[in-house]
């Protein structure tokens, strides 16, 4: 049996991965695959974690642990920052907040680009609906509810074996840490609208270039809007509600507004809401 690890690229990934070189994930999986969904699109700092630490400790341990990314018929490799900006687009494949309404959208981002990207591969290398691949997924047990929401292909057996150990998001900490490995942060795409406010917070005092772009893109996509007549949508569920730009709800250099928030998760764990 073929069997897979989707690699989120965040902290249940990590620890997953030590604790498979440690012999101790309870079932070792032959390749760890991590659907990037562009580098123009993922944090940075999930890249580089991928680059400068994920990678070379997979391969000191002699885990496959490879980087996918979406590619078109053309042969071109298609990211989601440039399927979002195109002029001519349409749909919008991230989850944006429709106004005066705090759920997310469609989430067909992680579809396309993480969940079909790996299942093409797994496709191209054996898996069949008679004969699966095994595809791991890094929840930890605080994210428990999370657990079979994710879209399954008729050629996958998805199991999730943090949860098998029952190990929460800090015990997933100290295993990286214990590893002398640096935790790594949260990993999404710098636009996603699943982001709570202290992390647009954080991205617009650590990455001001890149909170700048999500600024600009939350404009972009609404002017295209504005030209097929069709109503307004936001990055941030505060801003859906009061009709707030991101630059709004997020003020540089001054406080948050004072809502509450936690969040509705993103690509951290690999796993879907698709
Ligand atoms: S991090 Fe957010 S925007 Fe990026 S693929 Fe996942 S849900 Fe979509």
């Amino acid at each position: 049996m073929l069997t897979s690890f989707s690699f989120g690229g965040g902290v249940q990934s990590v620890a997953a991965l030590v604790l498979q070189a440690q012999g101790k994930l309870g079932q070792d999986f032959d390749h760890w695959l991590f659907a990037n969904v562009g580098d123009d699109s993922e944090h940075p700092g999930t890249i580089r974690y991928f680059h400068e630490h994920a990678m070379p400790y997979a391969q000191k341990h002699g885990i496959d642990l490879r980087m996918l990314r979406r590619i078109g018929r053309d042969g071109q490799e298609k990211t989601l920052y440039t399927q979002l900006t195109r002029p001519e687009s349409r749909s919008i494949e991230i989850p944006v907040r429709m106004q005066g309404n705090a759920a997310p959208g469609n989430r067909n981002c992680t579809g396309t680009f993480k969940i079909e990207v790996i299942g093409k591969w797994l496709r191209e290398h054996g898996a069949t609906p008679a004969d699966p691949a095994l595809v791991g997924v890094g929840i930890s047990l605080d994210e428990i509810e999370r657990a079979n929401t994710r879209r399954r292909l008729p050629h996958e057996q998805v199991v999730y074996p943090l949860l098998d150990q029952r190990l929460r998001r800090t015990d997933c900490h100290r295993i990286i840490r214990d590893a002398n490995l640096p935790i790594p942060i949260k990993s999404s795409c710098w636009f996603c609208p699943l982001h709570n406010l202290e992390n647009w917070a954080d991205l617009q005092r650590d990455e001001p270039q890149l909170f700048e772009r999500a600024c600009s893109l939350e404009t972009t996509i609404n002017d295209r809007r504005r030209g097929l007549d069709r109503d307004p949508v936001y990055l941030t569920r505060y801003g859906a509600a009061h009709s707030l730009t991101l630059r709004q709800v997020v003020p540089a250099g001054r406080d948050l507004l004072p809502f509450a928030d936690d969040g509705d998760g993103t690509c951290d764990s690999g796993w879907c809401m698709t």
